[in-house]
């Protein structure tokens, strides 16, 4: 289904992040490639090496106070911001992220609220974590999507792209798939049966599925 060309104004995505590669293919297939073509979604993945001063692009520093590891520095991230600042349109309503243990839990609820913005600017940790005034002064809110430790913000940034771009009118090509909010049913497709090998069964699919009863087959994907 062609999509009718950005009447509504693009929803923006920034990202932060100290290893901007890591964003390249993704936002470059599927449902994000005819999202950008389209013009209702504008990705800017930016450098925080390029804010530096230092003849180093030092990003990270020993936390004060001693302990293990680095911590992301808080200059940078400002500098980043500033730069953000200064390109944005003043009505762009905007929300600044921080990826963090410790933040809210990402969910449905929080992708479709987050969806009504104009334009979300995320920033990826990585180290030991981010220095805390970037927290206490930049951020809106922190996020995080789930209670495991991973080494960066940039795979919670990838998931909280997508769980709220699923909101955005258009970003899906068909209306039924938001409907995986409210739980979804078993999907299978062909063939009707699977042969995983010589001598053992075959994997079949439910055969009300391939009964032609449409209101039964509603009826067996509510029950499920
Ligand atoms: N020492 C920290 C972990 C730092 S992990 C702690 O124990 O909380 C480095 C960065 O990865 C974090 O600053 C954060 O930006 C990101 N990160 C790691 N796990 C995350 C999660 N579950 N959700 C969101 N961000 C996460």
């Amino acid at each position: 289904m062609p999509r009718a060309p950005g009447k509504d104004k693009p929803f923006r995505l920034e990202i932060l992040t100290i290893f901007p590669e890591i964003f390249d293919s993704y936002f470059k297939e599927s449902l994000f490639r005819l999202a950008r073509q389209s013009g209702l979604v504008q990705v800017a993945v930016h450098d925080l090496r390029a804010f530096t001063s230092d003849r180093h692009h030092k990003v990270d520093d020993r936390p004060f106070g001693g302990g293990p590891g680095m911590v992301l520095k808080v200059e940078p991230i400002f500098k980043a911001m500033q730069s953000l600042r200064k390109k944005a349109n003043g009505r762009q309503k905007t929300r600044t992220i921080l990826f963090s243990t410790r933040g809210g839990k990402l969910d449905a609820k929080m992708a479709k609220r987050l969806a009504g913005y104009d334009r979300l600017i995320m920033i990826c940790g990585r180290y030991e974590g981010v220095d805390e005034r970037v927290a206490e002064h930049i951020a809106d809110e922190e996020v995080s999507i789930g209670d495991y430790v991973l080494s960066g913000g940039e795979i919670p940034a990838l998931a909280l792209s997508e769980a709220v771009c699923r909101f955005r009118p258009g970003f899906l090509g068909k209306y039924e798939s938001l409907e995986e909010v409210k739980g979804s049913y078993p999907v299978y497709t062909r063939p009707e049966a699977f042969s995983p090998g010589r001598g053992k069964k075959p994997w079949r699919i439910p055969s009300i599925l391939i009964s032609g009863d449409h209101a039964k087959i509603d009826a067996w994907r509510r029950r499920k």
